[in-house]
């Protein structure tokens, strides 16, 4: 056999929650395929979300897109496709739905409510620059109402298309752009971000939007104990010489039984056995004997004492290599999100 052909991604979803029946493959399960839905009947594009991670704990986000091509296997996101009656595993990757009409629904909404929007963050559901993007062009466009409205604006991305936007984004009057590199060669994201731009074109990116005047950071999550946490001072170095001024990082959280199944089924086939053991078990240590947290405040942060080592070790190279001082609080947005801090809030997403 041909090793340079892509092994086929067989369609995996653990049960929905949601859905009273589910179903499972005689057999062997058939390819996943992309489709892409258009969603029309869209009313509203910012969702007003709970974050506590986050300085400032509300947060006013807009998703173009549910669902993100990219697949990283401890993504959060996936319990929001099982609201829609997909499944938290392949269907989340490869079911793609698009907002077509985000842009005008942004501008009606911030006619209305312009004076009570601090801020808007293009993340947390979905990457804001998937693939499809470069065709629908929909978050450059609500990029555009940002500008003509003068909201500051937050962007969390693996995906170099951010770049096309740059133009847009030198319009905004205040901007931030952190790329999500937790991982430092492509060896050791492949595991578990199979589908995303490498670190190294992130970085590129990153030293693109740098030059071009705009302030970066660096976004260090998920650490997942066991695996990533040796890459957190070449993480930090790597973005300093990218431009990056601003870093945080958080603990991997995994936030249903859903995610759980399908980030273990995965790592499983594509982590060696005894790295597996090693994750495994230190994931419950940190949690308490579980692999998912036991309440919302602890989501982000771990447990014991090797998670205050990995703290450490990020706090003392983040404040060696200048991150996050005083003098660039000016040039981001306040809401530079923060390594863990305690909340004792659900999350919850809701519209207004
Ligand atoms: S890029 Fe972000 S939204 Fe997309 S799968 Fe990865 S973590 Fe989730």
């Amino acid at each position: 056999m041909c090793d340079t052909v892509a092994p086929v991604r067989q369609v995996i979803n653990p049960p929905n929650p949601y859905n009273k029946l589910s179903s499972e493959f005689v057999g062997e399960p058939p390819p996943t395929k992309l489709e892409i839905f258009e969603e029309t009947a869209t009313k509203k594009v910012i969702t007003k979300a709970f974050a506590s991670g986050w300085e400032g704990g509300w947060r006013y986000t807009v998703n173009c897109y549910r669902g993100c091509v990219h697949g990283c296997t401890y993504c959060f996101a996936r319990q929001y496709h099982e609201y829609l009656g997909y499944g938290a595993g392949t269907d989340f990757e490869t079911k793609i739905v698009v907002k077509p009409n985000a842009p005008q629904l942004l501008r009606a909404e911030l006619k209305k409510c312009r004076n009570k929007m601090p801020h808007l963050d293009f993340s947390f559901a979905t990457d804001p620059y998937i693939a499809l993007e470069s065709e629908y062009r929909l978050t450059r466009q609500c990029l555009e109402v940002c500008a003509e409205f003068r909201v500051p604006v937050s962007i969390v991305t693996k995906s170099p298309l951010v770049t096309r936007d740059i133009d847009i984004l030198q319009k905004l009057e205040k901007v931030s752009v952190f790329f999500s590199i937790p991982f430092l060669t492509k060896e050791r994201s492949n595991p578990f971000e199979p589908y995303t731009p490498v670190p190294e074109a992130r970085f590129r990116a990153m030293r693109t939007v740098a030059d071009a005047g705009i302030p970066v950071g660096i976004g260090i999550a998920p650490i997942i104990p066991g695996y990533n946490e040796s890459d957190i001072p070449g993480l930090l170095e790597k973005a300093k010489e990218c431009g990056a001024t601003r870093a945080f990082m958080s603990m991997l959280h995994i936030d249903t039984p859903s995610i759980e199944e399908y980030f273990v089924a995965k790592m499983k086939e594509r982590v060696p056995e005894t790295r597996v053991a090693k994750i495994i078990n230190s994931m419950k240590r940190e949690r308490g004997g579980t692999l998912r947290h036991n309440s919302y405040k602890e989501r982000m942060t771990g447990k014991t004492e090797q998670w205050e080592v990995t703290q450490r070790l990020f706090d003392f190279h983040s404040r060696r290599l200048g991150f996050n001082t005083k003098e660039h609080d000016a040039d981001h947005l306040f809401d530079t999100p923060q390594t863990p801090t305690a909340s004792s809030e659900p999350i919850q997403q809701t519209l207004f």
